[in-house]
């Protein structure tokens, strides 16, 4: 049996990045802020993907920043919409909810950052464990939640990941982690990267800026950036 290697395209939207997951179909994760459609499907057009080619639409979670283009981009490629069933009421409202900052500076830069986008109803409310396999893809998505209650992270078969905003990758410094701007409930977020730890990725790559090596992520595991035993073996794919 040939096996379609996967190609992972980063489309760099206003704020926060959009993926292009190439394998046997191409399938989209994450649609940028509201404004961010031109960029998303030049991106396409680059890659010679008619917006109608895309075997699914899939969102790391329902923030402004990531959900915002859904509704135009379902419109125009009939693509299923995916998201985490947590974070249905985020699509179908519109708006982030509560974004908890991590730091006065990302206090600050809230204002700037939340901003409304057109509502949608998800084609597919998915819990855990999500395969892409029938979308032409090698990989599933687990329940990352923490930052949102519905954070999803989709683990490729390649060792590859897209984290949506699990830990954000640095603006300066490549190659490097960083806690995200803003985080709903920090404990959880913690076992997502305990989780994540556990699959021994060779690459995440974040929601916002640059990607890192999965070996990035142990040290995020304890509040005061303790590396912790990890006996546990990852699970099979
Ligand atoms: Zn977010």
């Amino acid at each position: 049996m040939r096996i379609h290697p996967t190609v992972i395209v980063r489309i760099r939207c206003a704020i926060s990045n959009c993926y292009l997951v190439i394998g046997e179909r191409p399938l989209l994760v994450d649609t940028g802020a509201p404004g961010d459609l031109r960029r998303i499907l030049r991106a396409l057009s680059a890659h010679q993907i008619e917006p109608g080619r895309l075997s699914l639409i899939l969102l790391t979670h329902g923030h402004s920043d990531h959900a915002g283009c859904t509704a135009e981009l379902k419109r125009r490629s009939q693509a299923p919409v995916a998201l985490h069933a947590a974070d249905v009421p985020l699509a179908q409202a519109g708006r982030n909810g509560v974004l908890a900052p991590t730091s006065p500076l990302a206090r600050l830069a809230r204002p700037f950052v939340d901003e409304p986008f057109e509502p949608f109803v998800p084609d597919l409310a998915f819990h855990d464990g999500f395969d892409l396999a029938p979308y032409g893809v090698r990989g599933r998505v687990l329940a990352t939640p923490g930052h949102t209650p519905g954070s999803a992270s989709v683990v490729l078969a390649s060792g590859e990941a897209l984290i949506g905003d699990v830990l954000r990758g640095s603006l300066v410094v490549p190659n490097a982690a960083r806690q995200h701007f803003f985080c709903g409930d920090p404990e959880l977020n913690l076992n997502s990267i305990a989780r994540l730890t556990r699959e021994g990725l060779l690459r995440c790559h974040p929601g916002l800026f640059g990607s890192f090596p999965g070996s990035a992520l142990p040290r995020f595991m304890t509040p005061i950036g303790e590396v912790m035993d990890l006996s546990e073996q990852p699970a099979p794919f």
